[in-house]
């Protein structure tokens, strides 16, 4: 595909993230549907170039677990990603529709997520470094694929210098400001699959010895003093949410007890040993009694796929 904006016809919006927008679009010589992400970049023409240019190893990545590309490009502020199209979307968006995700197929997500871990890093010495169920994405066909990978140093730099919020499926080592290696992703995915599993996020949302009430002082204060110490207090919130937390407090499990396959369970701890030493790497995980019934399920992923 020789890519350009004006052949590509808008048809849906499909979400906005961190970096930018997804439209699902047309492209129009081809009749090829499309995803295309359009990330806004703050940088010299030379840094988007460069960008440009590692983005091009994308060309190279052919996996059933991998999000295939179909290329990139400039225009103006923006750099264009065009991507394959997954009609069933991400998996955030799917568990939020449906409620909780069938475990069995919570198994299947690991084997790809796995899968395509390895592929990346075994073939292309690539970290995911952003594993969250809305970068695992799932179509009508049954095939789950992850995307947003982190191919370009110079993207993965240019959009964390715009990144604010929070990182609350980032591993307690990245936390504390260690390397990104392959089992900080498979941290990012055991958080992850408990999500998936549980229906919602594994994190509580809100200490409950966490007080929030200074409606005492509104009376006396000015309204911009209340308005800076509720700000205080969120940005403390935040803090403990995201970073300290994680670092400081046990990691979460899939629970209750005996509510999911001793293998499962068993799966996940050892996705989140805080100690990335005691973690294994995804092609170590793939060798896990739950991958293997994973592979060996009858569960029909296509037929589970069409029922929403
Ligand atoms: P985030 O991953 O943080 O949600 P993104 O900008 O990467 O932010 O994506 C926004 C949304 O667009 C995702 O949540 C997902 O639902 C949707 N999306 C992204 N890529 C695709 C794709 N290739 N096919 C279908 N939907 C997609
Ligand atoms: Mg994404």
């Amino acid at each position: 595909y020789d890519l350009r904006n004006e052949d590509l016809k808008d048809l849906q919006e499909l979400g906005q993230g961190n970096g930018g927008s997804v439209k699902k679009v047309e492209h129009i010589p081809t009749k090829t549907i499309m995803a295309k992400k359009i990330v806004l970049i703050d940088a010299k023409p030379s840094v988007r170039k460069q960008i440009l240019r590692e983005l091009h190893i994308m060309h190279d990545c052919h996996s059933p677990y991998i999000i295939s590309f179909y290329g990139a490009f400039l225009s103006d502020p923006n750099i264009c990603i065009c991507m394959e199209f997954m009609d069933k979307g991400s998996l955030d968006g799917i568990y939020k529709k449906i409620g909780a995700i069938d475990i069995e197929v919570v198994s299947k997500v690991a084997l790809a997520v796995l899968e395509g871990l390895t592929y990346l890093y075994d073939v292309h010495r690539i970290i995911h470094r952003d594993i969250k169920p809305s970068n695992i994405l799932c179509n009508s066909e049954g095939q789950i694929k992850i995307c947003d990978f982190g191919v370009s140093g110079e993207l993965i730099n240019s959009i964390a210098d715009t990144f604010v919020g929070t990182s609350t499926y980032m591993s307690p080592e990245r936390i504390q400001g260690a390397q990104y290696t392959v089992k900080s992703d498979v941290w990012s995915m055991g958080i992850s699959l408990i999500e998936l599993a549980l229906g919602r996020f594994p994190f509580s949302e809100s200490d409950p010895d966490d007080d929030d009430n200074f409606s005492d002082l509104e009376g006396t204060l000015s309204p911009e003093s209340v308005l800076a110490d509720k700000r205080e207090k969120d940005k403390k919130k935040d803090r403990r949410k995201s970073k300290g937390h994680i670092v400081n407090e046990p990691a979460p499990r899939l629970t209750p007890e005996g509510r999911f396959p001793g293998e499962a369970e068993d799966f996940v701890d050892s996705c989140l040993f805080k100690d990335p030493d005691a973690r294994k790497t995804p092609k170590d995980l793939l060798k896990h009694p739950w991958i293997d019934m994973a592979r060996a399920s009858k569960f029909d992923c296509k037929v589970w796929a069409n029922t929403f």
